[in-house]
């Protein structure tokens, strides 16, 4: 660094811009992929850099009972990492009945602090429709049978209106769900938010193609916003060409939408981890 201010001419400023949030040791990746192998390939890497950008806390979200059971491996070797358990909609093609009953048995661990990620995808409509239905029909019904008052997470995309009358059906209370990567335009939001669920946003909120996505996060009221990373997936701007994401990088959204919502970034933060806090009922 030296040597490189020593060539800079004097007359250009040398600006250096790092994100601080107020709390150094507390912010929380609410959604992440630990176990898929852009990322548990270099576990520890990936868990150092992200203590060193001040993410020390996340959850690591199962897609399968398989996945949930990996995950809870890891959660068990991190003190700082929770994970979920549940089967996500594409994945849920190839599985038969039998997974259900070890969705309810891997959600009574005292690190699992959620159900899902489970939903309804019709970008892809794989598997059918009414595949993906049952699996999240079925999935809600292991939740009430359970009765363990942990949260849902929600991965929905393109199928609002189905989403909602599965959830509606199931007699659930809306406040237990949280919407995952939200990335829908403000009419659907709207419709999430009269269910009172959470809305999470990923890095797709900082892509200069998602205006929608903007506006949205505009109408969730602050106590409802929760920020994630979905990595490996979606890294957020300035560093959408870093592959792969990582939990690290959460930081990029919070001071993104801290921007948004006119906050400052430390207390923004702060709001976003204790919505997290309180609804994934993590320990502070
Ligand atoms: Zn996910």
């Amino acid at each position: 660094m030296a040597n490189l201010l020593r060539r800079l001419p004097k007359s250009i400023p040398v600006v250096f811009v790092a994100f601080v949030p107020h709390n150094p040791h507390s912010m929380i990746d609410t959604h992440c992929h630990l176990t898929f192998p852009q990322l548990s390939s270099r576990l520890d890497e990936v868990l150092a850099a992200a203590r060193a950008d001040g993410v020390d806390r996340m959850i690591t979200v199962g897609t399968t009972p398989n996945d949930a059971v990996n995950a809870r491996a890891i959660a068990e070797a991190h003190d700082n990492v929770y994970f979920t358990v549940g089967v996500h909609p594409h994945y849920s093609a190839n599985l038969d009945n039998s997974e259900l009953p070890r969705i309810g048995e891997i959600a009574g661990h005292e690190k699992c602090v959620a159900f899902g990620e489970m939903g309804v995808d019709y970008h892809y409509d794989d598997p059918p429709r009414d595949v993906q239905h049952r699996w999240f029909n079925a999935q809600l019904e292991v939740v009430r049978y359970t009765n363990l008052k942990k949260p849902i997470i929600i991965h929905c995309r393109k199928a609002v209106d189905d989403t909602l009358a599965i959830i509606r059906g199931s007699g659930l209370p809306g406040e237990r769900f949280v919407f995952h990567c939200m990335t829908e335009g403000p009419d659907e939001c709207r419709k999430v938010l009269d269910l009172g669920a959470m809305i999470s946003f990923t890095g797709i909120v900082t892509y200069k193609n998602a205006p929608e996505v903007r506006e949205s996060a505009k109408l969730v009221p602050l106590d409802r916003v929760m920020i994630e990373t979905d990595s490996p997936y979606l890294s957020p701007e300035p560093h959408r060409k870093v592959r792969p994401n990582e939990p690290r990088y959460v930081t990029a959204t919070a001071r993104f939408l801290a921007e948004l919502y006119g906050e400052s970034a430390g207390a923004f933060v702060e709001r976003v981890d204790a919505n997290a806090e309180r609804f994934f009922h993590l320990p502070t």
